[in-house]
């Protein structure tokens, strides 16, 4: 399959799955990672007018935004605080900050930049030992935080759910992001609190989050393949 072709069977599938669910396809943004993607399939899919990314891994992320000036990138991978300087320079979106250590770090540099910049909060909505996120329940005070940090944006929550086989549980894991975020909205805590952002879903459960009420799905296997090994 050509990612051209996986793109456009991915556009029709987010709206036909909006559509069954009463939602507007143009309030869901298609997140494209390319981790691990040579440029040349960044370029392919932007053929198709695919111009949003998402990176995981900082060197790589960065040459490829330097590379590629006309895509957008979000990066969708776990930031170490010495690498705060360079999160802040060169992403549309940070969709993982996680612990007020990090917003300040980012903060900080945006300052420096007279930058500001949009950034979601990364939950470990499952409590998951194996995985990076801030807890549901410590997610209200962070942003209460982050309310300090004038050159962050916060708009909205991430997540990626614990592995389940059964899709209810994944569902009910979408749901809590969206309940947390609904929360978070109603206390003001967002840059825009009518407009909150839900990143939730990639390739084997993104219908499962439109549903939810994902406004961006991060898919990488079902548009560029299978990545290549390191
Ligand atoms: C790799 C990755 C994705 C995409 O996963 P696929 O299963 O390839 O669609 C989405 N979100 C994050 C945070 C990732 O690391």
């Amino acid at each position: 399959m050509s990612i051209l072709k996986n793109l456009e069977n991915i556009r029709n599938s987010i709206t036909e799955t909006a559509n069954s669910c009463g939602r507007d396809p143009a309030n869901i943004k298609l997140l494209a990672v390319s981790k691990r993607h040579p440029v040349t399939s960044i370029l392919e899919a932007m053929e198709a007018e695919q111009f949003l990314f998402g990176e995981n891994y900082m060197q790589e992320a960065v040459k490829k935004c330097k590379a590629i000036p006309d895509a957008s990138f979000h990066f969708i991978g776990h930031i170490q605080s010495n690498k705060a300087k360079t999160a802040a320079e060169h992403f549309s979106m940070v969709e993982t900050v996680d612990r007020l250590k990090l917003a300040k770090a980012l903060h900080k540099h945006l300052e420096k930049l007279s930058r500001k910049l949009d950034i979601l909060i990364q939950v470990n909505i499952g409590n998951d030992p194996k995985k990076y996120g801030m807890s549901p329940d410590n997610t209200e005070a962070l942003l209460q935080e982050i309310q300090a940090l004038p050159q962050l944006r916060p708009r909205g929550l991430m997540t990626m759910p614990p592995f389940a086989t059964d899709p209810d549980e994944t569902r009910n894991y979408f749901r809590q992001l969206r309940l947390l975020g609904a929360n978070c909205a109603e206390k003001n805590l967002f840059f825009d609190n009518s407009k909150v952002e839900l990143s939730m879903g990639m390739s084997h459960d993104y219908r499962i989050a439109i549903e939810e009420g994902s406004t961006i799905i991060r898919v990488g296997t079902a548009i560029f393949g299978e990545r290549p090994i390191k």
